[in-house]
């Protein structure tokens, strides 16, 4: 098993972890029912994608 040469410093290991940081996922407004969805994803109340129903939803 490899094993590392030297300790870590805190320097390095806080520079590895500069990028660790959780980020909030993107959200855009549905055009079609309004609730909040992924870009690039189908609408999850409504089902639609592109100005066009994609998923079947419950109600239809
Ligand atoms: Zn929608």
């Amino acid at each position: 098993m490899a094993v590392p040469k030297k300790k870590t410093s805190k320097s390095r290991r806080n520079m590895r972890r500069s990028h660790d940081g959780v980020v909030a996922h993107a959200h855009n407004e549905c055009p079609n029912c309004g609730e909040m969805k992924r870009p690039h994803h189908v609408c999850g109340s409504c089902g639609h994608y592109d100005g066009r129903e994609v998923v079947a939803s419950e109600a239809a």
